[in-house]
C-alpha cells in the first residue's frame, strides 16, 4: 500500500522563497553545501549549521545525490522544526558531484527534512525529477538571466506525484542499499551497527512499497537488484524485452524483471 501524503498536491514554490536561491560562489562540493546551509541560516530555517553539513555530506558519501544533466539534490533529514527547508544554489562553472554521468553540476537544490513527514521527501524528489529531467526545462534554468528569473522558472515546478511505471533516479540508491545489505550479512558485530545506520539513512528515502518489495525479494533469493546486461537480467539470465532494455540503459529509473521480479539495474558506467 502506498503511503498517503497529506500534501498531495503542492508547487515547489511552496517551500521556496526568493531569499533562498542564490548564484553559488564555492567552486567545491563541500563549500557549496555549506553555503546553502548559510542561506538558511541566514533565513532562520535551520539552526546547527556545523551537524546539517556532516549529516549532508555523510549522506552524499553513501550515494552521490548528483541527478544527472547538472543537477544535485543533496540532502539529510533532520528535525529543523518545520516541514522542510530548501535552498538553490546555481553554479556558472559548474561543480564536481561524482554525478552518475560524470557532468558537472550547475544546479544544486539542499533540502533539510523532517522526519515526522515521512512522504514528503519522495513527493518532492519525484516533483523535481518530473521537470529537471526535460532538456527544455533545465536550459531555461541555467539561461535565466538573474536570481529572479531564475526563481520565476523554479516557480513553475508543481509537485503531484507523477504516475509512472518507472520509478525515477532512484535505482542506485536501491542497489546501494543492496550492498549494504549484503555486507552487513557477514559483517563482524562491531561493524554492523555502522552498517546498519547507513542501511537506514537509505531506507528513509526510499516509499514503503518500494522497501516491502525489496525485503521480500532479499528473504526468498538472497538478493533483490539484478544488472541488466546485454539485454540480459543478471538475477534469471532470461532476455529482457528490446523496448525495456534501451529504457533501462543508461537510466537511473528503477524497472522490474517481468521474469523473476527483480529490480532492474543499468550497470553503472565509471568516468574517471
Ligand atoms: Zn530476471
Amino acid at each position: 500500500m502506498e503511503k498517503t501524503i497529506s500534501h498531495k498536491s503542492s508547487r515547489f514554490a511552496d517551500y521556496l522563497k526568493p531569499g533562498q536561491v542564490v548564484e553559488l560562489k564555492s567552486p567545491e562540493k563541500v563549500a557549496a553545501v555549506e553555503e546553502l546551509l548559510g542561506v538558511l541560516a541566514k533565513q532562520k530555517l535551520i539552526a546547527n549549521k556545523k551537524v546539517l553539513l556532516t549529516r549532508v555530506i555523510d549522506r552524499e558519501n553513501l550515494e552521490s545525490t548528483a541527478i544527472g544533466h547538472g543537477v544535485a539534490l543533496p540532502h539529510a533529514r533532520v528535525d529543523t522544526g518545520g516541514e522542510i527547508a530548501i535552498a538553490v544554489g546555481r553554479s556558472g562553472k559548474g561543480i564536481d558531484f561524482d554525478a552518475i554521468d560524470g557532468e558537472k553540476v550547475h544546479l544544486v537544490i539542499l533540502v533539510i527534512w523532517n522526519p515526522s513527514i515521512p512522504g514528503l521527501f519522495n513527493h518532492l524528489f519525484a516533483g523535481l525529477a518530473r521537470y529537471l529531467i526535460r532538456p527544455e526545462f533545465r536550459r531555461r534554468i541555467f539561461d535565466a538571466p538573474d536570481k529572479t528569473a531564475l526563481y520565476a522558472v523554479l516557480s513553475e515546478i508543481d509537485l503531484v506525484l507523477p504516475h509512472e511505471e518507472k520509478i525515477v533516479h532512484r535505482a542506485g540508491l536501491l542497489k546501494k542499499l543492496q550492498e549494504i545489505e549484503m555486507k552487513k550479512r557477514k559483517a563482524a558485530k562491531d561493524q554492523v551497527k555502522a552498517l546498519q545506520k547507513n542501511a537506514d539513512i537509505l531506507r528513509e528515502e526510499l516509499d514503503e512499497s518500494l522497501l516491502t518489495r525489496f525485503d521480500r525479494l532479499i528473504e526468498r533469493y538472497g538478493f533483490a537488484v539484478a544488472d541488466a546486461v546485454d539485454g540480459v537480467c543478471q538475477g534469471c539470465n532470461i532476455n529482457i524485452s528490446t523496448q525495456m532494455y534501451s529504457a533501462i540503459e543508461g537510466s537511473n529509473d528503477i524497472y522490474v524483471c517481468e521474469n523473476c521480479g527483480k529490480f532492474l539495474v543499468s550497470v553503472r558506467k565509471k568516468k574517471k
